[in-house]
């Protein structure tokens, strides 16, 4: 009796049925609509070990551990928050958020991975301890995580950096062209070390982008209502415009962070058009395409305080004229509770920054619809090298999902960060993000938290 014969003579059946009816999905995500390659369709999600394994027409029905209906819902890759701030300590304040706290509200915003700071060092001996210091701090997110390196004022081998901070994972840096004051600003020599570096190995160059001249220099009171002049939006265009003229000189990749005038971007596409999205990639936030700075001025003017500041309406309508030129959306959350940031009128003492985490995807799906996803998804995605294990749904990728109601509205509040007010407090969105999860495991179902703190470090 051949092998098959006999285990047909024992179960009663085909050995192939025998298989078949051992092997099951851990969970099918049924009914939906589905988010692939830029637009809808109606397929059915089944998951094995965190990954999707098939991708199958609607009513195809497989052996799964637990199905999940999601009539009329849309089911979108998980999100990816490429700037975010966590535990970040300014000396006499602490961001309100711990990796729990933190990655809890991503978690209600459809967020299933975001990527921190690391400290800013000004050598390569600094990295190490940087990095074990962020890994411990990050044991405790619901998400999935990874880092920038970060540097001051660095004064070390440009090319060995690099190449440690690979080594670790880590194939991005940021630096500061502003905040000399606190030994943070970039020399313009070792900046375009850096991006000579990237021209060879693909690191991307994140720049913080304020001309410090025009900041140290700016004549206004320390006053909430002269804040967003003592940094104005002509500091981010000019120091942009060096950027450029840098990048056209080296073509590594730079990635310039929270940028928040529309002005800044209609001088990239005129200078070098055609270098966006493949050496030039450019962040925005939330906060600038809904927030302006004569909130400044209410108040309560201090709870919107952030850097760089809120600018005009009308720099906010060109920014929102640019979205097709904007590659991400990053939040740059970094909040503060209610009395810190009420506590001093001075605003250089102020604790600067706001928290968007919750709510980053839904305030820009409000203004722009389904447009805005592969800012969220493939793109970050694929300028993070996250890609094609995080931001896309297809056979083998992690089974990181948003499952989203179009119909349903969200009232925006203080939500799940553990500060207690938020900036966009009352505001009805469309659009409600039901369920999150994150590698096969629902995190967030039914608006409930229902998973562990189960994040894992990425390697990129
Ligand atoms: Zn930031």
């Amino acid at each position: 009796m051949s092998f098959q014969e006999e285990i047909t003579f024992i179960y009663g059946v085909e050995y192939g049925q025998v298989m078949k009816d051992n092997f099951k999905y851990d969970l099918g995500l049924v009914n939906g609509k589905v988010y692939i390659n830029g637009s809808f369709v109606a397929v059915d999600i089944y998951i094995k070990d965190q990954v999707i394994s098939e991708i199958v027409p609607q009513g195809t029905e497989l052996p799964c551990e637990n199905i999940v209906s999601c009539i009329s819902k849309l089911i979108m890759p998980g999100f990816i928050d490429p700037h975010v701030h966590i535990n970040l300590d300014l000396g006499e304040f602490r961001s309100a958020d711990d990796y729990e706290s933190a990655s809890k509200a991503a978690a209600f915003g459809g967020i299933t991975t975001f990527i921190d700071f690391l400290d800013p060092i000004i050598n390569v001996d600094e990295f190490e301890n940087r990095f074990a210091q962020k890994m411990k701090e990050a044991k405790d997110s619901y998400i999935d995580y990874s880092f920038h390196t970060t540097v001051g004022n660095f004064d070390d081998d440009v090319d060995k950096l690099v190449a440690i901070s690979r080594a670790n994972g880590i194939p991005s840096i940021k630096m500061f062209t502003t905040y000399s004051e606190s030994n943070r600003k970039i020399s313009k020599e070792k900046l375009q070390e850096f991006m000579k570096n990237s021209s060879k190995t693909s690191t991307l160059i994140l720049v913080h982008a304020e001309n410090d001249y025009m900041i140290l220099n700016a004549e206004v009171d320390d006053t909430l209502e002269q804040y967003e002049r003592s940094r104005p939006a002509e500091a981010e265009i000019l120091e942009i415009e060096k950027l450029v003229r840098i990048v056209k000189d080296i073509p590594g990749k730079l990635y310039i962070v929270h940028v928040t005038c529309g002005s800044s971007i209609n001088l990239i596409k005129e200078e070098c058009k055609e270098l966006i999205g493949k050496n030039i990639f450019i962040e925005s936030c939330p906060q600038y395409f809904h927030l302006t700075k004569d909130l400044f001025e209410q108040d309560n003017g201090n709870l919107f305080l952030l850097a760089p500041p809120l600018r005009s309406a009308d720099e906010q309508q060109k920014l929102k004229e640019n979205i097709s030129s904007i590659q991400t959306i990053g939040t740059d959350h970094c909040p503060f509770t209610k009395e810190e940031k009420m506590r001093y009128k001075v605003a250089s003492k102020i604790p600067k920054g706001l928290g968007s985490l919750e709510y980053s995807f839904s305030l820009m799906y409000h203004l722009f619809g389904e447009e805005i996803i592969d800012k969220f998804t493939i793109n970050p995605a694929k300028i993070h090298n996250l890609y094609p294990k995080k931001g896309v749904i297809q056979k083998d990728s992690d089974a990181d999902f948003v499952i989203f109601s179009p119909d349903k509205t969200l009232m925006i509040d203080s939500g799940h960060s553990r500060t207690d007010y938020s900036p966009y407090e009352d505001m009805l969105i469309n659009g409600l993000i039901e369920s999150t999860v994150r590698r096969g495991e629902f995190i967030v179902k039914n608006r409930k938290l229902v998973a562990k703190t189960n994040g894992q470090f990425i390697e990129r």
